[in-house]
């Protein structure tokens, strides 16, 4: 699943190419995957392009006259710009078509959803509106995280993942930032000092920023909106790396659950 690196270097790639062009309509092949708000939508066609932002994992384009287009990928989608006559994509399931340039949805299995609405519906309508804290975010620090994360019981993975708390942190990154904290993912939070989620804190931004700088994890399937690969799985300590031997001290890598999801981590590197 698409997390927040991969998200932004989707954004990235779709602003300078939408931006400032006016919007045409919505088609979709599979009716689920498009969620209209409650309108007025009379301005809608014709509307330009404001923005194009992210918001957790979610991709939010910012339309004149207060429209806004919501785009949460969810386990397979992704998200390809094409020519507007060009033909239907392989599991292209909704169009968006703009002036002279149109985005393909491409959905495999079919999680992922478009919300069209006004400004004032749109946090309500796509979820946006449960999000937690943005790691990128000005309100963010490590007071708050230490904040957000101090007191609460349950693993550290769980509540990494939990997007109500902070957003954006999907399976990859959450394993890769308790590694570089020397923190097991199922680690006990209240067992964790201060100082430990200091550095927990440090290692989510770590993993987030590399993940932004290598422009995601091609991993799977994930591309950018020109259909190009991220290099990030080159950068990986342990993600996807169950029972091979860790880069930093030789070990094999453990390979278990935590939080229901598959979570790789080193027994000799991350103690806490
Ligand atoms: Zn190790």
């Amino acid at each position: 699943m698409p997390e927040l690196p991969e998200v932004e270097t989707v954004v990235r790639s779709l602003e300078p190419a939408l931006k400032g062009l006016k919007f045409l309509e919505v088609h979709t092949n599979w009716k689920n995957h498009v969620v209209w708000g409650e309108g007025p939508f009379d301005e809608l066609e014709g509307s330009k392009v404001l923005e194009v932002k992210r918001r957790g994992k979610f991709i939010v384009i910012f339309l004149e006259n207060n429209y806004v287009i919501v785009v949460h990928l969810r386990m397979s989608g992704r998200i390809l710009i094409r020519e507007v006559n060009e033909e239907a994509l392989k599991f292209e399931r909704t169009k968006l078509e703009f002036e002279g340039v149109s985005v393909r949805f491409c959905d495999v299995r079919k999680f992922g959803k478009v919300w069209v609405s006004t400004i004032d519906e749109y946090e309500k309508l796509s979820g946006i509106s449960r999000l937690g804290i943005e790691p990128f975010g000005d309100d963010m620090s490590a007071e708050i995280f230490k904040n957000i994360f101090a007191g609460r019981s349950g693993v550290v993975k769980k509540s990494l993942l939990d997007q109500s708390l902070i957003t954006g942190i999907g399976n990859i990154y959450a394993d890769e930032a308790c590694f570089y904290a020397g923190i097991r993912p199922n680690a006990d939070l209240k067992s964790l000092s201060k100082k430990e989620l200091d550095v927990l804190f440090d290692s989510v931004m770590k993993a987030l920023n590399q993940g932004i700088e290598n422009r995601g994890t091609s991993i799977s399937d994930f591309q950018d909106a020109y259909g190009k690969n991220g290099s990030n799985q080159e950068k990986l300590f342990v993600y996807g790396r169950g029972g091979e031997p860790c880069f930093k001290c030789g070990t094999t890598l453990v390979k278990c659950k935590v939080a229901s999801r598959g979570t790789v981590y080193c027994e000799k590197c991350q103690r806490a």
